[in-house]
């Protein structure tokens, strides 16, 4: 097939309804965002995007975990140095939590580098009697509640391919340069203050390091220990940014997303008819799909059919998020009714977006002890069903904020008005977070 016959298939998509797409008011602008956008380098390659679809048939298999975590929306503004590491080294302590505890490799997904684009339930948004569109992610448009920024501006399509590039250029220096040595996991605690998830992590910590010099003495090689694999991804929501980075690897004339290693289909846009589901039905990456409660089996099984025909190992992960509430009811039919079909997907938890409130005060949270019972439900509908619960999919900073309520900090209602920093969805602090992997361990384990 020609170059121009591969992407004439891919544009396929163009024809169905795209949802949560913005209407841009400069046409030519746009234009002029999208040729920039298919001249600038790919910010990853093929062969990670295949390495890390073969970690995740791993997962699928039962012999690996995949962790996957960051901010609900990425801010160009927040793109520091500072946030960036703080960031990594709670997802790198995570990992760590959850390889000792579970005794299984952990794949390092962050929901960075990309996570600039959120679908929303209006189109608009009122405050005090004035109306204006609503925020959809720094790719589209400013948070600022002014008609300027709430505007849908093309160049921000630019920008968040650079901010990526840099977000993902840090993240790969820290992982690859000497901060993800394994012996250096008591200090990625240094920082955080003291409380009593890092106390627990640190008692971790010098217990691996133990061992770690208990291997030196022995005289093994560490060389493996120094560096980690870390992959990222995103909601491949805005096909405006998304098109232009799809490009045909010169190795094997296929196609690949080359915005993230892993692009996933949301909740409100994963119609079968759909855009967005003919266009990553297209590229090699792997596609994760959020499933909420209303996911039917037949659901699943015409996803798979339409993304995952050869039903390739490590090619669909199904991100259930079904509210602590409804898990236990309904992820048990799914999880039987997939497994008798023959297919074998990636099986990941969102214990986040099911556990939604609004606080009298205005904030909108999620209790912790929330997202730990759905968490808990979920290794349960795996026990039950005997299929593998292969990981977590979780919305998180290496901030102390105070977002979500509860954890043993116990975060109330007031202490919300604190430090509520998100623009978009609630999310752990560094503490939870760490709670959070503790507990998944404990699970692991049995
Ligand atoms: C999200 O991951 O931020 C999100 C919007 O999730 P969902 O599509 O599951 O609602
Ligand atoms: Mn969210």
């Amino acid at each position: 097939m020609t170059a121009q016959q591969t992407f004439e298939q891919l544009d396929t998509y163009r024809a169905l309804v795209a949802k949560q797409q913005p209407s841009w008011p400069d046409a030519a602008a746009l234009e002029y965002a999208k040729q920039e956008l298919s001249t600038q380098p790919p910010l990853v390659f093929a062969g990670e995007v295949d390495q890390l679809r073969e970690r995740l048939a791993s997962a699928a298999r039962g012999e690996a975990f995949l962790l996957q975590g960051g901010d609900c929306a990425e801010t160009f503004e927040a793109a520091t140095a500072d946030k960036i590491r703080d960031r990594v080294k709670t997802l790198l302590q995570m990992a760590v939590v959850l390889t000792y505890g579970a005794s299984m490799p952990v794949i390092k997904v962050g929901r960075m580098a990309g996570q600039f684009a959120k679908p929303r339930s209006s189109n608009e948004e009122t405050r005090e009697g004035v109306t204006l569109p609503a925020y959809r992610g720094d790719l589209v448009n400013g948070y600022d509640f002014t008609e300027e920024s709430r505007t849908a501006d093309p160049s921000r399509l630019v920008r968040g391919y650079h901010v990526s590039a840099s977000t993902l250029n840090l993240i790969r220096a820290f992982t690859q340069g000497g901060m993800a040595d394994l012996r250096q996991v008591n200090s990625w605690n240094q920082g955080f203050v003291s409380n009593p998830a890092n106390q627990r992590y640190e008692a971790l910590a010098t217990e691996i390091d133990r061992a770690l010099r208990f291997m030196d003495a022995c005289g093994v090689d560490h060389t493996a220990l120094t560096q980690t694999e870390f992959y990222v991804s995103h909601e491949a929501l805005l096909l405006d940014y998304e098109r232009p980075l799809a490009r045909i690897d010169s190795r094997t004339g296929e196609l690949y997303g080359t915005s993230g290693h892993m692009l996933w289909i949301g909740e409100r846009t994963r119609d079968l008819d759909g855009a967005h589901v003919d266009f990553l039905s297209k590229l090699r990456n792997p596609i994760g799909v959020k499933l909420g409660p209303t996911a039917s089996t037949d659901d699943a099984l015409r996803l798979l059919d339409k993304l995952d025909p050869e039903r390739e190992p490590g090619r669909i992960t199904f991100i259930t998020r079904m509210g602590a509430e409804k898990i236990r009811d309904v992820l048990p039919g799914l999880l039987e009714g997939v497994r008798d079909a023959g297919a074998q997907p990636l099986w990941v938890t969102d214990p986040m977006h099911g556990n939604g409130i609004t606080t009298a005060n205005g904030f909108k949270t999620r209790r912790f002890n929330d997202v730990m019972d759905e968490l808990l439900g979920f290794f349960e509908a795996h026990r039950e069903v005997g299929t593998y619960p292969g990981g977590i999919h979780v919305e998180l900073t290496g901030d102390d904020v105070t977002e979500c309520l509860g954890g043993s900090e116990n975060i109330d209602e007031e202490a919300l008005e604190q430090r509520y920093e998100s623009v978009c969805d609630p999310r752990l602090n560094h503490m939870q977070s760490l709670e959070l992997a503790f507990q998944v361990a404990e699970e692991l384990k049995r």
